[in-house]
C-alpha cells in the first residue's frame, strides 16, 4: 500500500534543517526537531521565528498561523522521538561518517517501514543507504537555502530506492510548495556538480589577486545576471559545507579539477563559516 506522510522528523536544526522544519510545519505537518543541544535547537528555533515574522511584516501570513506552524515543531535532543514520523530528514553536518553513522543509528531506532532521506550536497546516497538494512527506503531529498525561499528540490534516487518511497517524497516536496526534481546519485548530484565548482573557481581568482571581492561578485550578479555573486553565496551557504562538498567531488570523480581552493580551506581552519559564524569573505553582524 502506498505511504501516506503523516509525521516528519529532521535531524540538524542547523541552515538548512531548521529551514526544513519551518515548510513541513507550514504545510501542516507534525515535525519533530532534532539537535545534539537544547542552545542549537533555541538557534534554529529563533530562525524560524524570525523567518515567520518576516512572513507576517510581509502579509503573507496571519500571525495566528504563525503560532500554529511553531506548535507543530518539536524539538528534542534524543534522537530516539523520531520513532512514530513515516519520513526522517537528515540535514546533520556534511561529514560522511557522522552521516554513516545517523544512517545506522536510525536504521536501528526506527521500524522497517519507516523512509530515511539526506539533505546532503554531496555524499553518495547508495553509500548511506549501505549503512542500513533498508537500502529501498532510502533517498536524497536536497533542499536549496534559504529553504523558505527557494523552490528546487533535487530528489535523489538510489540504485535500490523504491517507488512508493520515491513517490512519497516527491507528493511531500510539491505538498511543501517545492518542484522535486529526480537525477540519480552522483557525487554532487547536477546541483552541486555544476555551482560548487563555479564558487571555487570565485575563490581562486580572488586567492590569486584577479580581482577583489566585491570586483568578483559583481562581474557575475550585473554581468551574468545571478541574483548574487558566488562569493556572497559562498558565506550563505557555509564555508565548511562549500570546502566539504569540493572534497567529495574531488575525491569521488578523481579529478584534479575539483580541487579545493587553499583559501577556502584556510578560512575554514580559521573558523570563518561565512554568515553562520558571522565572518567569510564579509563580515556580518
Ligand atoms: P549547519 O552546520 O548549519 O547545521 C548542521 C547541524 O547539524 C548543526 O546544528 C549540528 O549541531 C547538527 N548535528 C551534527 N551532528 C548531529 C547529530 N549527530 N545529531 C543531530 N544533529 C547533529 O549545516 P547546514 O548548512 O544546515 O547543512 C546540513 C546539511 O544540508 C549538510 O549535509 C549540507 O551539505 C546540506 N545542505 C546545505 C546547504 C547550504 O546551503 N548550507 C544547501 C543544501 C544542502
Amino acid at each position: 500500500m502506498a505511504t501516506r506522510i503523516q509525521n516528519i522528523a529532521v535531524i540538524g536544526a542547523g541552515t538548512m534543517g531548521n529551514g526544513i522544519a519551518h515548510v513541513a510545519a507550514q504545510a501542516g505537518y507534525p515535525v519533530t526537531l532534532i539537535d545534539l543541544s537544547q542552545e542549537l535547537l533555541e538557534r534554529g528555533l529563533d530562525t524560524i521565528r524570525r523567518n515567520l515574522d518576516r512572513q507576517v511584516a510581509k502579509g503573507r501570513l496571519e500571525a495566528a498561523d504563525s503560532a500554529a506552524i511553531m506548535e507543530r515543531i518539536s524539538p528534542d535532543t534524543d534522537i530516539k522521538r523520531v520513532v512514530g514520523s513515516q519520513l526522517v530528514i537528515e540535514a546533520a553536518s556534511e561529514r560522511t561518517d557522522l552521516k554513516l553513522d545517523l544512517f545506522g543509528e536510525l536504521d536501528r531506532i526506527c521500524p522497517d517501514e519507516t523512509m530515511l532521506a539526506s539533505n546532503t550536497s554531496s555524499i553518495s546516497i547508495n553509500r548511506l543507504a549501505k549503512a542500513t538494512g533498508r537500502p529501498a527506503r532510502v533517498i536524497g531529498m536536497h533542499f536549496m537555502n534559504p529553504v523558505p525561499v527557494m523552490k528546487l528540490v533535487e530528489v535523489i534516487r538510489g540504485r535500490e530506492t523504491d517507488d512508493d518511497t520515491h513517490r512519497a517524497v516527491t507528493a511531500l516536496a510539491t505538498d511543501m510548495g517545492k518542484t522535486p526534481v529526480t537525477v540519480n546519485d552522483a557525487p554532487g548530484f547536477v546541483s552541486n556538480r555544476i555551482l560548487l565548482p563555479m564558487i571555487n573557481e570565485a575563490v581562486f581568482c580572488l586567492y590569486e589577486g584577479v580581482a577583489e571581492k566585491e570586483a568578483i561578485d559583481q562581474v557575475m550578479t550585473v554581468g551574468m545576471a545571478h541574483p548574487m555573486g558566488p562569493l556572497t553565496l559562498a558565506d550563505l551557504i557555509g564555508l565548511d559545507t562549500c570546502l566539504a562538498v569540493m572534497q567529495v567531488l574531488h575525491t569521488d570523480l578523481a579529478d584534479d579539477k575539483y580541487r579545493p581552493c587553499p583559501l577556502l580551506e584556510e578560512l575554514v581552519a580559521e573558523g570563518k563559516l561565512g554568515r553562520k559564524s558571522g565572518h567569510g569573505f564579509y563580515d556580518y553582524d
